[in-house]
């Protein structure tokens, strides 16, 4: 196997247990890099490191498989892999859907495998992993006897590492919407035309988080998708459910969940843009006891960070306009390039602006079938707050 030496001077990020390694952190190769190998990484003074899959494409040149020496990276190695992420989740108590695999979160750089009862879901971001597709769908059989495997690489990520865009079958075709519950309520999730997966499973345990404060409730929610949110506040008691967001096609989708529910008559969804029509709302002088916001991430890149931090901080600072006094504001925000603290600030600033007081009622991230690892930032994603406004 190729042996790679990394330099002597190098950030502690590795031995700290991250997976990556940069091309500008390799002193040298025993042979030449090929993409999709698997190599042995050294330190400097020859202490073993890891094994990992290669890209020269990449500008994350290694990322690490094992720490373990006796580990061969083979079919089984894969397989093994995919059967100890099954079993986590199980003990930690998911059974019909959860994210199976959360790539860097799961020692398995790079791979996201999403369950909706019997189907999964998978995307391969990176060369490496994604010359082990086979095996994957090995191990799915094998653990599970899926009734059917969807790729979503339609992920433009991917083309950094010269990989092509595509979706499709990775099973016999089946029907791509799919039917799942959570929480006792259902919903179909599209795997072939919905947003990243199908389905956003990142906020399955906080959806039951607006249980008590939805009661009785004029409920706003903006940034919709399928309308989960906004099903269960209708679930949990709300007098009345708005919904909307850009796209006609989720909207659609959430209006047949309602349906699905029985929550018709509760619930409705409108097509709109958030940022116009909360501003247009508050300047008409509706006003709702519980506004939900989950607005998409906005940047991919720390370079337009500001470009986040503007638009967390305006569609809050419309949201909480929208709140009668003592109402609550659920909110949100999915990239890791946002810190927790940062969030807090982003909203601390909107309700001065708002002139509003806030209270925490509940802080807290995504669910815990996507593992946070201490020292892999990205793992850290999620922000999950609820508020209350005086
Ligand atoms: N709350 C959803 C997930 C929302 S994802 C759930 O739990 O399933 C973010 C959503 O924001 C996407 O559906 C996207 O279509 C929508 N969106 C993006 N920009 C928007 C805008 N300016 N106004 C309204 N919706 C927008």
């Amino acid at each position: 196997m190729n042996k790679v030496y990394l330099k002597r001077k190098i950030s502690p990020r590795i031995s700290n247990g991250h997976p990556w390694i940069f091309a500008n952190e390799v002193e040298k190769t025993d042979e030449e890099i090929k993409a999709g190998d698997i190599v042995e990484v050294f330190f400097y003074d020859g202490k073993f490191v890891g094994k990992g899959y290669v890209n020269p494409k990449s500008q994350i040149l290694i990322r690490l498989l094992t720490r373990n020496k006796k580990d061969e990276i083979d079919e089984q190695f894969f397989i093994d892999r995919i059967a100890q992420c099954w079993g986590y989740r199980q003990k930690i108590g998911y059974t019909e859907n959860c994210r199976l695999v959360f790539g860097e979160a799961d020692q398995l750089p790079q791979l996201i495998i999403d369950k909706f009862n019997d189907y999964f879901v998978l995307q391969t971001l990176a060369l490496g992993i994604d010359v082990w597709k086979p095996a994957f769908v090995k191990a799915l059989r094998q653990i599970f006897q899926p009734r059917g495997i969807y790729e979503r690489n339609d992920i433009p990520v991917r083309e950094l590492e010269g990989l092509p865009q595509h979706k499709g079958f990775l099973s016999e075709p089946f029907d791509t919407k799919i039917l799942i519950q959570e929480n006792g309520l259902k919903f179909y999730v599209d795997v072939e035309n919905g947003q990243k997966t199908g389905y956003f499973l990142d906020q399955q345990d906080n959806r039951r988080a607006i249980r008590h404060i939805v009661r009785d409730a004029e409920v706003l929610g903006a940034f919709a998708y399928t309308g989960t949110f906004e099903i269960h506040a209708a679930h949990y008691g709300a007098r009345s459910v708005l919904g909307i967001d850009i796209s006609e096609s989720a909207i659609k989708q959430a209006a047949e969940n309602a349906e699905l529910n029985n929550l018709q008559n509760i619930v409705r969804f409108e097509t709109a843009n958030a940022f116009d029509t909360l501003k247009q709302w508050a300047k008409d002088g509706r006003q709702y006891d519980v506004v939900m916001l989950d607005p998409p991430a906005f940047t991919k890149s720390r370079e337009t960070i500001e470009k986040a931090i503007t638009g967390y901080k305006e569609i809050n600072l419309r949201g909480m306009k929208l709140i009668k006094p003592g109402g609550f504001l659920v909110t949100s925000s999915c990239t890791n390039l946002v810190s927790p603290e940062l969030f807090l600030q982003i909203i601390d600033m909107a309700a001065s602006d708002a002139r509003r007081k806030i209270r925490q009622v509940v802080f807290q991230t995504q669910s815990s079938d996507h593992p946070i690892i201490w020292g892999i930032e990205n793992t850290r994603y999620l922000k999950f707050l609820i508020l209350q406004v005086q």
